[in-house]
């Protein structure tokens, strides 16, 4: 079994003034991912890479598809690749230009062809990225593409009266600190930044421990157990409610 290295973010935009329920949105750090790729494997490794990391994923297989999607709401990034069916990544890329002039597309491709860089970036593509790549210089590319210039560095994270600074690594309930131990913190920290979604056993294993842990170990439950003593009131609804057959969701308890 491998230790986890749990990754920090360094830039966390968190803003006051929403609404309760969206007060917890973090800006600037996870993102909706489009990938629009033909080849599976690809996909899947693109998904759990970016999954772990906090993005939430939706892909496409065909350039049509594609498109489609990357003009919905709520895309934030789109992966593309150039060779595709029946829409191959250039076209899409124009059809996505002209309704999301804005959103930020990476460009994936297989050939290490000047040819094809320099067609896909006059063609409106932000970056490239040649395959095979490594998925940390994927990452880097994607943080350099959502940077954004009004950010704000603050790294706490507020619900229902708990509070996360996530550079201390520090927790407080109230005015209370609390002692969380380094793996409890990050699963805290994962569960708060999913505040109000379901979240499988399979999911947490593989953002807080490692792709690879035994998938029949208990340990989310063990650890769900130890932070859920740690944070809840005595007597009161827990912040985390087991859903059965599904796994677990974090919400602050109605008072
Ligand atoms: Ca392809």
């Amino acid at each position: 079994m491998r230790l986890t290295v749990y990754s920090v973010p360094v830039a966390i935009y968190y803003t006051l003034g929403l609404e309760a329920r969206d007060a917890l949105r973090v800006y600037g750090d996870t993102l909706r991912i489009l990938i629009i790729e033909d080849e599976k494997a690809i996909v899947r490794f693109l998904t759990r890479g970016l999954n772990a990391h906090g993005h939430q994923v939706l892909s496409a297989e065909n350039g049509e598809d594609g498109v489609r999607l990357a003009v919905e709401d709520g895309v934030e990034l789109v992966l593309l690749d150039i060779t595709l069916p029946n829409l191959d990544g250039h076209e899409a890329l124009k059809r996505i230009r002209l309704r999301r002039p804005d959103l930020p597309v990476l460009m994936l491709t297989a050939r290490d062809d000047l040819k094809h860089k320099v067609s896909a970036l006059y063609g409106g593509a932000d970056d490239y990225l040649t395959k095979p790549f490594v998925f940390e210089e994927l990452l880097a590319r994607i943080r350099a593409l959502t940077r954004r210039s009004n950010q704000v560095h603050s790294a706490l994270i507020e619900s229902g009266g708990l509070r996360i600074d996530l550079l201390e690594r520090r927790a407080w309930r109230g005015k209370e600190q609390i002692e969380l131990s380094s793996r409890e913190f990050a699963l805290l920290e994962y569960f708060m930044r999913h505040s109000g979604q379901v979240l499988s056993r399979q999911q947490i294993l593989s953002a807080i421990w490692d792709y690879d842990f035994d998938p029949g170990s208990n340990i989310v439950d063990v650890y769900v157990r130890y932070v859920r003593n740690k944070i809840d009131t005595p007597g009161e609804p827990s912040y985390i409610s087991t859903v059965r057959g599904a796994g677990y969701r974090f919400e602050p308890p109605r008072k």
